[in-house]
Parts: C-alpha cells; sequence; structure tokens
C-alpha cells in the first residue's frame, strides 16, 4: 500500500484500460473455478447461476464446498425442480438466506417447462434473481454485454476513480463504459477477480494491479478511503431459549418461518422479552410443547448478519412426534445447539 500522495495520474483510454485488466486476468483470474468450466461467453447457464446465487452471500472458499455438494445432488436444472424443497433446503444447509434456495427451485420449475432464459430480461424475470445475476448469467453463459455491478465491482471502480461515495447509478454507468463488448464474460470475472483477491477491502496489493499506474485512489496514497463504508444496520441482540427433546438421533423439530431461515427445520425455540429471565421463557416454549424441562445445556452464541443470537439451551422431555435429525435442514444455529448434547450423551456431565 503506498504512503506518498501524488499526482492524479491522467487515465489512458478505454482500450488501454481494458487491455491492461484482461492482460492481468489471463495470467492471474481464478480460471480453475468449478462453474468456469468452458469458455466464458459459452458457459453451462445452470452451474453460472448456482454458483452466482450461491455466492451472493457467501466466501468463495467456503462457496466451494457448498457448490459441489448442490450440483452433486441437483446434477441437471431438471433434478433440482423435480426435487422436494425439503431435499434443496438440505443440500443448501449452512449457506444461511434459505429464500435463495426455495428461489431457485422455483425457478427450476419454470426452466424445465420454458427453456433456460437466453438473454438477460429473460433471467430477470426469473423469481429470485435480480439485476447483478442476470448480468452475470447472460454475460458468462450467452455472451450478452451486460456489466455485473455488486460489492467488488464498485470498490475497484470507486478506487480507479477515487469515487468516496459512489451510488449504484454512477457504478452501474462506469462499469457499462468500461465493459468491453467484445468479451464481456472475461471482463466481468476480471473485474470481479480483481476485487476479490487485489484490490480487497481492507488490503489492496496495489503493487500487483494492472491498474495502480492510473488509479486515482492509489495515487492519494490511501486507497482504503475509497469507498467510504456504508454505515451499517446496527446489529440487534436476541435472547432465546431452546430445547432438546431427543438426542443427537431424532429430536422434536419445528419449522423456521421468515425470509433468512424459512423452510428449514428448528429446535422449538421461544425468544426472550427484554430482561426475562429464561426460567420465564423455557416455561412457556415447555407449556407450549407439553413438555417437561430438563438440564440446561449450555449457552450457544451465534452471530447473524444483523443478529447477535444469545441461545439458552435445555434438555426438555416431550411425547411430540420426534424427527430424524439427520435427514432435516437446519441452520448453524441449530448444529451448534445440538453440539452442547454429545457430552451429556457420552456421560461425560451428570444432571444438574
Ligand atoms: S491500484 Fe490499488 S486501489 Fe487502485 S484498483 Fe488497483 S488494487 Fe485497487
Amino acid at each position: 500500500m503506498p504512503t506518498a500522495v501524488r499526482p492524479t495520474p491522467p487515465l489512458p483510454g478505454l482500450t488501454v484500460r481494458r487491455a491492461a485488466l484482461l492482460g492481468w486476468f489471463a495470467r492471474a483470474g481464478r480460471a480453475t473455478l468449478p462453474w468456469r468450466l468452458g469458455e466464458a461467453g459459452a458457459r453451462d447457464p445452470y452451474r453460472v447461476w448456482v454458483a452466482e446465487i450461491l455466492l451472493q452471500q457467501t466466501q468463495v472458499v467456503r462457496g466451494l464446498e457448498y457448490y459441489g455438494r448442490f450440483l452433486n445432488a441437483f446434477p441437471t436444472v431438471e433434478a433440482l425442480a423435480a426435487a422436494p424443497e425439503a431435499d434443496v433446503l438440505k443440500a443448501w444447509e449452512g449457506c444461511g438466506y434459505y429464500a435463495r434456495a426455495r428461489n431457485l427451485r422455483r425457478a427450476a420449475g419454470v426452466i424445465v417447462q420454458e427453456g433456460f432464459p437466453q438473454d438477460y430480461a429473460g433471467w430477470l424475470a426469473l423469481p429470485g434473481v435480480g439485476p447483478y445475476t442476470a448480468a452475470a448469467v447472460s454475460s458468462l453463459a450467452y455472451g450478452e454485454a451486460r456489466a455485473v455491478n455488486d460489492g467488488n465491482v464498485r470498490r475497484v471502480l470507486a478506487r480507479l476513480y477515487a469515487e468516496a461515495v459512489p451510488t449504484d447509478a454512477w457504478v452501474q454507468a462506469r462499469a457499462d463504459e468500461l465493459l468491453d463488448s467484445a468479451r464481456p464474460g472475461d471482463w466481468n470475472e476480471a473485474v470481479m477477480d480483481l476485487g476479490a483477491t487485489v484490490c480487497t477491502p481492507k488490503a489492496p496489493r496495489c503493487s500487483e494491479c494492472p491498474w495502480r499506474d492510473f488509479c486515482a485512489a492509489f495515487a492519494s496514497g490511501t486507497p482504503t478511503a475509497f469507498p467510504v463504508p456504508k454505515v451499517r444496520a446496527a446489529v440487534r441482540e436476541v435472547r432465546a431459549v431452546a430445547v432438546i427433546a431427543g438426542d443427537l438421533r431424532e429430536a422434536v423439530l419445528e419449522r423456521r418461518e421468515g425470509a433468512l431461515l424459512g423452510g428449514l427445520s428448528g429446535l422449538p425455540t421461544e425468544e426472550l422479552a427484554a430482561a426475562e429471565a429464561p426460567a420465564a421463557g423455557l416455561a412457556r416454549l415447555c407449556a407450549r410443547l407439553g413438555a417437561v424441562p430438563g438440564a440446561h445445556l449450555g449457552t450457544v452464541v451465534h452471530a447473524m448478519t444483523h443478529r447477535r443470537v444469545i441461545l439458552e439451551v435445555y434438555a426438555a422431555q416431550s411425547d411430540a412426534a420426534r424427527t430424524p435429525v439427520a435427514r432435516a435442514a437446519l441452520s448453524r444455529l441449530d448444529h451448534k445447539a445440538l453440539a452442547l448434547l454429545a457430552p451429556w450423551q457420552a456421560g461425560l456431565f451428570g444432571p444438574e
């Protein structure tokens, strides 16, 4: 990272900027990612679509594992369309934002009936597909000249032009102008790769950057000052109690609602009111379930995008129907809670 301030260099023409980035991409792009099989512009739309949806809220390293698991379970759009929702959610387990998985399955049903959309507008019309995904799939699978605009693109372009507060419209206009319409798939992947591997949020590796000689943020001496970070929504703390009525093989589970975890199964849970004691929530939860409360198994602290959940987990006895745990799609929070039972089942702890 530079420390000295230099005069802002003049921007060279579009041809020079494009050649610099595409040359770098040919040498250093992430060519081995599994959804990049085949030439950009003629990729398998199913693989590109699944990858782009999955990677929206997931880092690439973790996404690789989830992508392999999902493609293994549903190797074709027909397989995805025919699968029960519970199986799709199970294959999506751990990825979060489960509305994405439900929308993938719904959109697969449309594609099986109508065929893969052949252009941006067709992709945009599918459930769960926004402008970013539509631009990515139409450029990477069909060679349509559509520039993607996501967090990586926003950061890279804000720095190239030293724009502190880039609006969506500003980013899209710059991205559209820079797009190499002869190679839109390569171009979009090159910008994404530059943002993911070189022009990273906290420690850009400007010495390796193909745009360093004309990057205004680099010349300023403080590239990370661009763009100014967005104000994040405050993280809400949620306190709750949950019960494990059963064991690690079979337990009483309930269906979760809401966009984040909707459709998943989960341990019966009750949110606590402000300053409410866990014992009061446990009593309310057990009354609802017709269960008898048991030992306190432990506390799970789990960070989600805008929430920090503190979950007090108890054993309970209940005659309610149990579900095989291994077959249920569960959130990471529920897996953490269930893990508290393991030492108790192994006989390491006695009852309180
Ligand atoms: S020179 Fe540095 S700040 Fe500018 S685009 Fe490259 S990595 Fe980002």
